[in-house]
C-alpha cells in the first residue's frame, strides 16, 4: 500500500476519532460515538498492517491473547470498579510506549551492542522523543499499577508520605531530566556509547521508580482523578512513541488521548474546587485526615412508611443520587419509585453532581443502565435554582455533593466546592446506611436539619420498600 493511501485512511481514522468524541457528549449518541471511534482504531489498524516488514505472527499472537484478556476483563467487571479496570489500561499504553521507545534506542545505538555506535546528530530528535516515550511511558506505568492497588483494595489506599519524600521525588526528577538531556545530545557531545547506556538506564529506573513514588502520597478517594490524569500521560506517551516511528495516526490518537484526559482532569478538580497541585500533594481523603467539623443536634430517623405519606402528597420531587446508590445499586429500584411517582402525577427531576460518586459520569452511567431517560436528568446549574420550589429531595447515598458547609463554612476543607442544594427543598429524605461520612470524611450538617429525615439502611432496600409502601 502507498504512503499516500496510507495516510488517506488514517485521517479518515482520525476524523472518526474526532467525530465519536464529539458524540460522547451526549448519551443518546454516546453508543454510537463509541462504536464510530472503534471503527476508526479498526482501519488504522488492518492499514498499519497491510505495510510491509512486519512479523504477523507476533503480531497475531499479541492480538489473540491481549484482545481476549481485554474482552473477558471488560464483560467481567462490575461498574464500581471502572475506574481500577481503566488505570490498568493505562498503565498498559504506558508500558506499550516505553516498550516502543526502548526497542527503538536499541536499534539506534546498533543493535544493543556496546561496541558499535550508530547514532548521528540528525538523530537527535528521534532520541528526545524516545527519552520522552520511556519517560512518561515509565512514570504512567508504575503510577497507574500503584493507582490499581490503591483502588481495588490490593494495596492499602491511604496517602503514603514519606520523610523527605517531596524533596527526593523533586531531586529524582532533575536526575531524570539530565539522563535525558544525556540520551539526547550524548552523541553530540562525543559521549562514548556506554555513557548513553548508562543515561538510558538511569531514565528508564528512574521514571518506573517515579511513578510509585508520585502516586505513594494520593489518598486512594483521589485516584479517579489521577487516573484522569495518568490517561493524558498515557495518551502524551503514546503520541511521542508515535513520532519514534513516524506513525501519524498514533501521534494523533495520543494527542486526542492527551488532551482530553487533561481536560477531565480539571473539569474534576473544578467540580471539586481543588487545585491539580491539592489533589497530587495535599494527601486529602487519606486515612487520618477529614475531622468531623462541629456539627450539633440529632439526625431524625423515618420510617419508609412515613416517607411514603410525604411522597404521597408532593408534586415535585428532586432525586439527588450519590455513591451510596452505586454501592447498593439501587438505580433500578429507584427507577421503579419514579415511574410511580410520576404515574400519580408528581414531577420528578433527577439532580447530577459533576463528581458524584467516584469516577465522571459515575450516576449518568448508572441511570442510564436503568433506562432513566436522559430528558429527567437536571445539571447542578439548572436544578438549584428551583430548589427552593422543591416538596421532597431525596438525598440517595449522596454526601459530599449535598452538603451546605460547602456553601457556608469557611473552615471545611470542602468549602467553595458547588453542591446540589437539597437543604433548601421544602422536606429532605436522606438514605444512607447509618452515620457513614463521605469521601472527604466530613460530617453534614444537612442531616441534622429539622426538615431532614433520615430512611436508615441499604438504598436498595430502602427504596424497593418505598415501591411497596406505594404498590400496597
Ligand atoms: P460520598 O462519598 O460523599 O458519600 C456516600 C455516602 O453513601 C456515604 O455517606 C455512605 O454513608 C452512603 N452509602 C454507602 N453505601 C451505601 C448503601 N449501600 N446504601 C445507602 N447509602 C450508602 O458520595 P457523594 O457521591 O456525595 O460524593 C462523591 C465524593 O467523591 C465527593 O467528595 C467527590 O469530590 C469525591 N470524588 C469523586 C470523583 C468522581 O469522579 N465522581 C473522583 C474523586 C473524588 P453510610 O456509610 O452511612 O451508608
Amino acid at each position: 500500500m502507498s504512503a499516500d493511501w496510507v495516510n488517506l485512511a488514517y485521517i479518515v481514522a482520525s476524523i472518526l476519532f474526532v467525530l465519536g468524541i464529539k458524540m460522547l457528549g451526549s448519551a443518546d449518541t454516546a453508543r454510537r460515538g463509541n462504536r464510530l471511534s472503534a471503527c476508526g482504531m479498526l482501519l488504522a489498524i488492518v492499514v498499519t498492517l497491510l505495510d510491509s516488514g512486519l512479523s504477523y505472527g507476533w503480531i497475531a499472537g499479541g492480538l489473540i491473547l491481549g484482545g481476549s484478556i481485554g474482552a473477558f476483563a471488560a464483560r467481567r467487571v462490575q461498574m464500581t470498579a471502572m475506574p481500577e479496570m481503566v488505570a490498568l489500561f493505562n498503565g498498559f499504553g504506558g508500558l506499550a510506549s516505553l516498550l516502543v521507545g526502548s526497542v527503538e534506542f536499541i536499534k539506534l545505538s546498533g543493535n544493543g551492542s556496546l561496541v558499535s555506535w550508530a547514532f548521528e546528530v540528525p538523530q537527535s530528535f528521534t532520541l528526545s522523543v524516545i527519552a520522552l516515550a520511556v519517560f512518561i511511558g515509565g512514570i504512567t506505568f508504575t503510577g497507574s499499577l500503584l493507582a490499581y492497588g490503591k483502588l481495588s483494595g490490593v494495596t492499602a489506599s491511604r496517602a503514603v508520605l514519606l520523610p523527605g519524600q517531596r524533596y527526593f521525588n523533586a531531586g529524582l526528577l532533575a536526575l531524570l531530566v539530565v539522563a535525558a538531556l544525556g540520551l539526547v545530545v550524548g552523541s553530540v557531545l562525543g559521549l562514548s556509547v556506554s555513557w548513553v547506556w548508562i543515561a538510558f538506564g538511569v531514565l528508564l529506573t528512574g521514571a518506573l521508580l517515579l511513578g510509585v513514588l508520585a502516586v505513594l502520597p494520593i489518598g486512594g478517594g483521589d485516584m479517579p482523578v489521577v487516573i484522569a490524569l495518568l490517561n493524558s500521560c498515557s495518551g502524551l506517551a503514546a503520541a511521542a512513541a508515535g513520532f519514534v516511528i513516524l506513525n501519524n495516526v498514533l501521534i494523533v490518537a495520543g494527542c486526542l488521548v492527551g488532551c482530553s484526559g487533561l481536560i477531565l482532569t480539571i473539569i474534576m478538580c473544578k467540580a471539586m474546587n481543588r487545585s491539580l497541585a491539592n489533589v497530587l500533594f495535599s494527601g486529602f481523603g487519606s486515612a487520618d485526615q477529614g475531622a468531623a467539623t462541629g456539627v450539633e443536634g440529632e439526625m431524625k430517623a423515618a420510617s419508609t412508611e412515613d416517607a411514603y405519606y410525604v411522597l404521597e402528597a408532593a408534586s415535585s420531587v428532586v432525586i439527588i443520587p450519590g455513591y451510596g446508590m452505586a454501592v447498593a445499586q439501587a438505580q433500578h429500584a429507584v427507577k421503579e419509585l419514579t415511574d410511580i411517582l410520576e404515574a400519580k402525577g408528581c414531577e420528578v427531576r433527577y439532580a447530577i453532581h459533576p463528581v458524584a460518586g467516584r469516577m465522571p459520569g459515575h450516576m449518568n452511567v448508572l441511570l442510564a443502565e436503568a433506562d432513566v431517560p436522559y430528558e429527567q436528568l437536571a445539571e447542578m446549574d439548572s436544578v438549584n435554582p428551583i430548589m427552593p420550589t422543591v416538596d421532597v429531595a431525596i438525598v440517595i447515598g449522596a454526601n459530599d455533593v449535598v452538603n451546605p458547609a460547602a456553601l457556608n463554612d469557611p473552615a471545611s476543607p470542602i468549602y467553595g466546592m458547588p453542591i446540589i442544594r437539597a437543604h433548601e427543598a421544602k422536606t429532605v429524605f436522606a438514605l444512607k446506611r447509618g452515620q457513614g461520612a463521605g469521601f472527604s470524611g466530613l460530617l453534614n450538617e444537612l442531616y441534622f436539619l429539622e426538615k431532614t429525615r433520615m430512611l436508615y439502611g441499604d438504598a436498595k432496600t430502602t427504596v424497593s420498600e418505598l415501591v411497596g409502601q406505594f404498590k400496597s
